[in-house]
């Protein structure tokens, strides 16, 4: 989703800080949110929820992380941030006493592949679509803000373009690519047997997607994500969202149905003339569907609809 930057260890420079400027107020106004907004990332604990005997979904700060254990080891999905890794690998300790030898990152962004270097340094074999790899190379521009490359060891070992299929402790995983849906290197990751399907950020569960189009990301393409998924599950499948809580098929339709609607109320605009200022000031697309308002607010999806469909 976003990038949230965390630092651990600079309490003792940030007191001193503090003293030399006690005089301006309003440096101290946002030191203090500054170090609020520290304070929580302190505190962030990884919490172990069980899915299945073998499937394990970690929440922390970023994006949700899957956990498959078995007599073969541990295959996990996204690791969040780096300096969170010390206690992801605890949280997984609490599971399995193996290491973790595969790491798929759903997609490019900080949130879910900051911990990468930190894996790789641990064993793991960090495998991810060509695109990850790529922009993960270069410096990225992410809603405005610079993002420098990542180093090597941090990039991705194994890549693919479409789908690959895994088989790993009795089951047999499918890791397959969607088309520009939030990035242009978008996985979702479904194993057939324990019914548990991880979509990246291919799906904010209740709440607006992000669509980075900067990145590659598209309506049309989050559209054909959502159907895929749905394509892919039964009534008893488990959905871990890249944020928010477990999912199931049938939020899933609620969630495509709300797209869609948007999606046509949005190009009937554009198809009659509208600017995107007006689209941007105009409730009425998103009528209906305001509890879907969270970090990307309705008018936020209503320019990232607008924008994605405006050169069609
Ligand atoms: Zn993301």
């Amino acid at each position: 989703m976003l990038d949230i930057y965390i630092f651990p260890d600079n309490s003792y420079k940030l007191k001193t800080t503090i003293m030399k400027h006690l005089k301006n107020s309003l440096f101290i106004i946002s030191l203090f949110f500054a170090l609020n907004s520290y304070a929580q990332n302190r505190e962030v604990q990884i919490k172990v929820n069980k899915l299945t005997d073998n499937i394990y979904m970690l929440v922390g700060q970023g994006g949700n992380i899957g956990v498959f254990v078995g007599n073969d080891g541990v295959f996990m999905i996204d690791d969040q941030f780096a300096p969170l890794t010390p206690k992801i690998l605890a949280a997984i300790k609490t599971i399995t006493s193996k290491p973790v030898n595969y790491l798929v990152n759903t997609h490019w962004h900080g949130d879910h592949t900051g911990g990468n270097l930190n894996m790789a340094n641990e064993g793991a074999i960090i495998v991810s679509h060509e695109n990850v790899r790529k922009r993960m190379s270069m410096d990225q521009v992410i809603r405005g803000r610079k993002r420098k490359a990542s180093p090597q060891k941090a990039l991705p070992v194994i890549t693919f373009t479409q789908d690959m299929m895994y088989h790993f402790n009795n089951d047999d995983v499918l890791i397959s690519h969607i088309h520009n849906a939030h990035t242009d290197g978008d996985a979702l990751v479904y194993f057939t047997k324990n019914n548990v399907l991880h979509m990246g950020d291919a799906y904010f569960q209740g709440k607006f997607p992000y669509i980075d189009i900067a990145s590659g990301g598209s309506i049309d393409g989050y559209i054909d994500g959502i159907k895929k998924a749905i394509l892919l599950s039964d009534e008893n499948t488990i959905i871990i969202p890249g944020h928010g809580n477990i999912s199931n098929k049938k939020e899933m339709k609620s969630y495509l149905k709300m797209l869609e609607t948007l999606r046509n109320r949005v190009f009937q605009e554009l198809k009659q003339g509208k600017s995107l200022e007006q689209v941007t000031k105009d409730n009425n697309i998103t009528k209906g569907y305001k509890s879907y308002n969270g970090w990307i607010n309705a008018e936020k999806i209503r320019i990232a609809i607008y924008k994605s469909l405006e050169n069609k």
